[in-house]
């Protein structure tokens, strides 16, 4: 076998471009997905950012296109326009290490650039269109980018999609394409409502699902800080310094909620910016250059803005308050421990929150809870019996009337969770 990536039945330059670029071997979902794409099948592929599924997508319409052609090929979709910067960046990285008669043309078409420059740009046909679906669909509609001889559509982070309403802009891009359409769609969840667009362009899709926590559990400590009904803010101020991170993203449900954190923060002279979705598009992708070069230490942010884009080097995720929509804890914590390094997924704790954790465990994640002491949060094998429920700590409810030899009964029980917690905790 020439490399690893053999088994994803891409051309020997890719496969050299991905070992230049010193990747070892294929991720979980590149192994699952790539042959099926190359071998023109409709695919759902269920993962989450950081398991490798830019390049999941990416790999097979570079292996498949035709760089003799000078026709739109392959469209690629994404909600954001940081996302479809980052799928396009992710590109580069394998075309520069491409032999030059074997490049293909790439164009990042996106909104918030110049739409005369766009169009301008265009006059040399690309074969292969990455963008959002609102400034790919204007293009379409005004005829200056033509797309029907293209017969390659992946729409990435397609839940999102919906839930922005992009879903007609990606459906109308679609209704102009080739009618021998192959789609290929990839979100970390597959809503019901997702289904009628999948069923309209879908024929008979392999569905792959990579569970996040093949991805994340290994590498990701799960912590949770008890606040003992303390501002939340004050702690939270506290836990940023204690952590003292390299880099931490902070997360929380509103807008109004990042900005009080990050007004706080700053007024504490800590070095922090944010992103949600009233932040101007300039000011986001000047953020998210900084964001790269590592230039401040802490980003607040909300779920939507945050989503799919890869930071390097996130060493902590801190979650000021749990998501409504647990799957997003799942994306938060992904946020950090990519590519092999570890993180730490730390959340401010109330007793209210107890189902969410409950949920969590459900999904396989075992946390550690912490306690403020002394300036420094300390890991507690026990939380303290005001706010204990049995599942999370050693606490064993009496019964109100004490039979003979429950004490005993009561010891040993409180022995095996004992043993079971530091289990969980190791
Ligand atoms: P993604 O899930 O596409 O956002 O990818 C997460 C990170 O993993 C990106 O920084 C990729 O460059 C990196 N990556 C993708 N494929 C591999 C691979 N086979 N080996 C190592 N890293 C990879």
């Amino acid at each position: 076998m020439k490399t690893p990536f053999e088994r994803l039945k891409i051309n020997e330059s890719l496969q050299d471009a991905l070992m230049n670029i010193g990747f070892k071997k294929p991720t979980d979902i590149q192994e699952r997905v790539v042959p099926g794409i190359i071998n023109g099948q409709d695919m759902i592929g269920q993962s989450q950012t950081g398991s490798g599924k830019t390049f999941a997508f990416l790999l097979p319409l570079m292996h498949r296109i035709d760089n003799k052609k000078d026709e739109v090929q392959a469209v690629i979709t994404a909600p954001t326009r940081e996302l479809a910067q980052q799928i396009y960046n992710e590109f580069l990285k394998i075309s520069e290490q491409m032999p030059e008669e074997e490049q293909i043309r790439a164009k990042a078409i996106v909104g918030g650039t110049d739409r005369k420059r766009m169009a301008e740009k265009l006059k040399s046909v690309p074969q292969l269109v990455i963008g959002t679906p609102g400034r790919i669909n204007d293009l379409v509609k005004a005829q200056e980018l033509v797309v029907y001889t293209a017969n390659m559509l992946v729409v990435d982070e397609a839940d999102q999609m919906l839930d922005m309403g992009f879903i007609e802009d990606v459906d109308h891009i679609a209704s102009r394409m080739a009618n021998e359409l192959q789609m290929m769609v990839f979100s970390a969840t597959v809503p019901e409502k997702l289904q009628p667009f999948l069923k309209k362009y879908m024929k008979n899709p392999k569905h792959v699902h990579v569970e996040p926590q093949h991805v994340t559990a290994k590498d990701i400590k799960h912590v949770l800080l008890e606040t003992k009904h303390k501002d939340k803010l004050t702690m939270l101020l506290k836990t940023a310094k204690d952590f003292n991170p390299f880099f931490a993203i902070i997360f929380a449900n509103t807008k109004k909620t990042v900005d009080e954190i990050a007004d706080a923060m700053a007024s504490e002279g800590l070095s922090v910016e944010r992103l949600h979705g009233d932040i101007p598009p300039r000011t986001r992708k000047n953020i998210m250059k900084r964001v790269q070069k590592a230039e401040f230490q802490f980003l607040v942010a909300t779920d939507l803005a945050a989503r799919g884009i890869d930071i390097k080097g996130v060493s902590h995720i801190i979650n000021y308050e749990f998501p409504k929509d647990l799957d997003f804890y799942i994306h938060r914590a992904g946020r950090t421990g990519r590519a092999g390094m570890s993180g730490i997924c730390a959340s401010l704790f109330e007793p209210t929150d107890q189902h969410a954790v409950q949920k969590l465990k459900e999904r396989k994640i075992s946390f550690q809870f912490e306690q403020y002491k002394n300036g420094e949060w300390i890991a507690v094998k026990q939380r303290e019996k005001a706010s204990a429920k049995p599942q999370d700590s050693v606490y064993v409810p009496k019964p109100k009337k004490v039979k003979p030899g429950y004490k005993k009964k009561l010891d040993e029980q409180k022995k095996k969770l004992m043993k079971k917690n530091r289990r969980n905790q190791k």
